[in-house]
């Protein structure tokens, strides 16, 4: 009976509960993700579908944003500790170059974490369970690299710090960049990765090269948009010339994050 089992999958899927919370958000989160699966090769496919059939969904976008989540759950409370360093790197520099030891101590940093997990992914020695996780933290963490706050090199705690106004009211230049500029599209995450997804081969981002670490030139790419002029906006405001510029650089961000992902999963999950 597959029509009933495609029926009760999909009530299954439109019942999950996806918290709104801050943080990119989980639209943010949400789109890249959308985007990756829409790109996934036949075998990655099967194999994401077959590593999260327990939680219920198919879908990359429903646990996006669980490595965010789990700083609400107690009984991930040790997980939370082990991987929240693992959500950013901070350059210490500010021509935004990565030196391993200095920028990531003991592999304490998002381009770490995606190493660490990337590979737990692709090791089909590993538990099911394992490379589930794996899969999670894989698809949030492409995500943290390519936001731009995410590998600052100014002393604010990737803008966090940093207070604007916004909309009318305060903010700061994290949130706006995780969340407030993403919102103003008034987009769910499906249309926004519908309206994001390209076939124009200058919005698309170069192949990943193998000899080389990816995860540290994306994080060299973030860090180099936030030393641009007029990142840090003039008089704390984001107004509608800031939305106008910067609203494309993020989008942009999304999509070169949402295709990347599918290359990585694609690597990982190839049979
Ligand atoms: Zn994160």
């Amino acid at each position: 009976m597959p029509a009933l089992r495609q029926l009760l999958i999909a009530l299954f899927c439109s019942l999950a509960v996806v918290p709104m919370a801050q943080a990119w958000g989980p639209l943010g989160h949400s789109v890249i993700a959308e985007l990756a699966q829409r790109h996934l090769s036949p075998a990655a496919e099967a194999e994401v579908e077959r590593l999260l059939a327990p939680e219920r969904t198919q879908s990359l976008a429903d646990i996006a944003s669980w490595p965010d989540q789990i700083q609400d759950d107690p009984a991930q409370a040790v997980l939370w500790k082990q991987t929240r360093s693992l959500h950013y790197v901070d350059f210490l520099t500010g021509d935004c170059h990565y030196v391993p030891p200095r920028e990531c101590r003991d592999g304490h940093c998002v381009v770490g974490g995606l190493q660490h997990y990337v590979q737990v992914l692709g090791d089909r020695s590993q538990s099911d369970d394992a490379r589930r996780e794996a899969l999670k933290f894989v698809v949030h963490f492409v995500g943290d690299v390519h936001q731009p706050l995410h590998a600052g090199s100014r002393d604010d705690k990737g803008g966090n710090t940093y207070q604007v106004q916004f909309d009318g009211k305060g903010s700061n230049l994290h949130r706006v960049w995780d969340s407030g500029l993403l919102y103003s599209r008034k987009l769910d995450w499906k249309a926004y990765a519908q309206m994001l997804d390209t076939t124009s081969p200058a919005e698309l981002p170069a192949p990943i090269e193998p000899a080389d670490n990816p995860y540290a030139q994306w994080a060299e790419e973030s860090c180099r948009i936030t030393t641009q002029p007029g990142f840090y906006p003039s008089g704390h405001v984001i107004d509608a010339q800031y939305v106008q510029v910067e609203l494309p650089v993020a989008e942009q961000r999304l999509r070169e994050a949402g295709r990347r992902l599918a290359e990585v999963l694609n690597l990982a999950l190839a049979r």
